[in-house]
Order: C-alpha cells, then structure tokens, then sequence
C-alpha cells in the first residue's frame, strides 16, 4: 500500500513571516500523524527557520532544487549535503520551471538526482509535457525521454527507497487548468508500466507518483481518489492553509476509508 504524499511548492513566493504561520498552522493540523505524508519545500533562505517550526510535526521539509557537484566553488548553488544539513529529506528536481525557464536538460537533472540519492534525500522528480506535445498525442513520447534521460544509470536500489514520480503537465501548471481525474491515471498507469518495464515491477509497484497541476480543494478529492494517483504537488494551494488544509484533508479521507 502507497502512503499517499502531499508536497507544497512554495516557488519563490511568501515571505518569512507568512511562511511561519503556514508552516505553524500546519504543524498543528498534521501533529504527529503519518497516516498521509505531508511536506513543505519553501525558497532556499527560509528552509531553517521553517525547520525549527516543523522539527515536532511529521510535516516533512523537502527543498526545490540542488546543484550536482559536491560543495565547493560554484557561486549561487545549493548542495544536496547543505539540505540534509538544514533538515530537509527531500527536494524536487526537474520542475517544468527550471525546465522550461531555467534551461535545466534531461542530462543535468540526472545529475542531480545522482547526487541528492547520494545525499539520502528523497527525489521528487517531475515530467510533464506541454500543450502542443498533448495536442500531437506525443505526451508517451515525451514523458519516456524526460524519465530515461532522469533515470538512466541510477542506482536502483536507492531509486527503490527515495524515488517520488510527480506528473505535472506543463499546461496545467499555474493555470486553473486541470488533467481530469481520467487523464491523470492513464498517464500515471504509463508511467507506472514504464517504471515496471525499465526497472522491475517492484519498483513500479512501490514507487509514489504524484499528480500536479491546479490542484485545488475542489478537485483534490476526486484526483486523489484515482488508484494509482499517490499524491499530489501542490502550486498555488499550498500558499494558503485554507486551500492546502483541505487537499490534505482530501487524503486523509480516502485513506481512511
Ligand atoms: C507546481 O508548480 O508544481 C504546481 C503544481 O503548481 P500549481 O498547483 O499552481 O499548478
């Protein structure tokens, strides 16, 4: 049984007085309860602070990138070591912003994902295709490339502890648009089956992939409801604790039942 997962995404947003009451009132929601994993992973400069406030929760702290070297002379860039040190278990790579605006490449988030496995975080790794590659029906095609180029060569067993998958089409993204309910489990039975294909089907079975994009308290429930949807990563809903709370709430639920 996958426990279901529900990661916010700060992005650059928030500063650190809001990002200390959020973290606050959901240190208090969540408490010591496991049965739904729920992380934050807020901007670089606020992940101590937001620690310190979320060291007597189970509310995981997760980061938004790393860089693929070992600590030294690389102005501007985060270790994977410098997370762990800090508290955080986790972080993303591959998000469709540094994608996509950054100029991150299937090669250099493989990289990073070397070193954060090295490192003993988890690895959120997000795929997700754009518009027009959904609109040519080349979404298969794409999310193969994104998962090989990220996967290629790594170590399995520590991909089999630490990997977390995340769907995030592009065109969903910040956009009030959604994958409905059935989009995103056939896209996640894909994903699935190329994991099982690639790697072994344990690994398929185990691994958590998440579904992103717009997801928002009214349509959490019947996302999180499909079978092979584990979870979700949260955008914009996860700012506020009035809108995060009830995606959170929404897991809880459906696994209660
Ligand atoms: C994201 O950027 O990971 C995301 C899913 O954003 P939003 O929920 O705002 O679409």
């Amino acid at each position: 049984m996958r426990r279901k997962l529900v990661a916010g995404n700060w992005k650059m947003n928030l500063d650190l007085a809001s990002g200390r009451s959020l973290a606050t009132a959901l240190a208090k929601d969540v408490g010591s309860t496991t049965a739904v994993e729920v992380m934050v992973c807020p901007p670089f400069p606020y992940l101590s602070a937001i620690h310190e406030i979320l060291s007597n929760s189970s509310v995981r702290l997760g980061a938004q990138n790393c860089y693929f070297e070992a600590p030294g002379a690389f102005t501007g860039e985060i270790a994977a070591t410098m997370l762990t040190d800090v508290g955080c278990d986790a972080v993303i790579l591959g998000h469709s912003e540094r994608r996509h605006i950054l100029g991150e490449t299937d090669e250099i988030i493989r990289k990073k994902i070397t070193t954060a496995l090295a490192a003993g975080l988890d690895v959120v790794l997000c795929v997700g295709e754009l518009k027009e590659e959904r609109l040519e029906n080349q979404t298969e095609i794409v999310l193969k490339r994104q998962m090989s180029g990220a996967l290629d060569g790594q170590d399995v067993a520590l991909l089999l502890k630490h990997l977390v998958v995340a769907y995030e089409p592009v065109w969903a993204i910040g956009t009030g648009l959604t994958a409905t309910p059935d989009q995103a489990e056939s896209v996640h039975i894909y994903l699935r089956n190329w994991l099982s294909m690639y790697y072994n089907p344990d690994l398929a079975n185990k691994v958590r992939i998440l579904y992103g994009g717009s997801v928002k308290p009214d349509n959490a429930r019947e996302l999180l409801g499909q079978p092979n949807v584990d979870g979700a990563l949260v955008g914009g809903a996860s700012l506020k604790f009035e809108q995060f709370q009830p995606i959170v709430q929404a897991a809880r639920d459906l696994t209660a039942t």
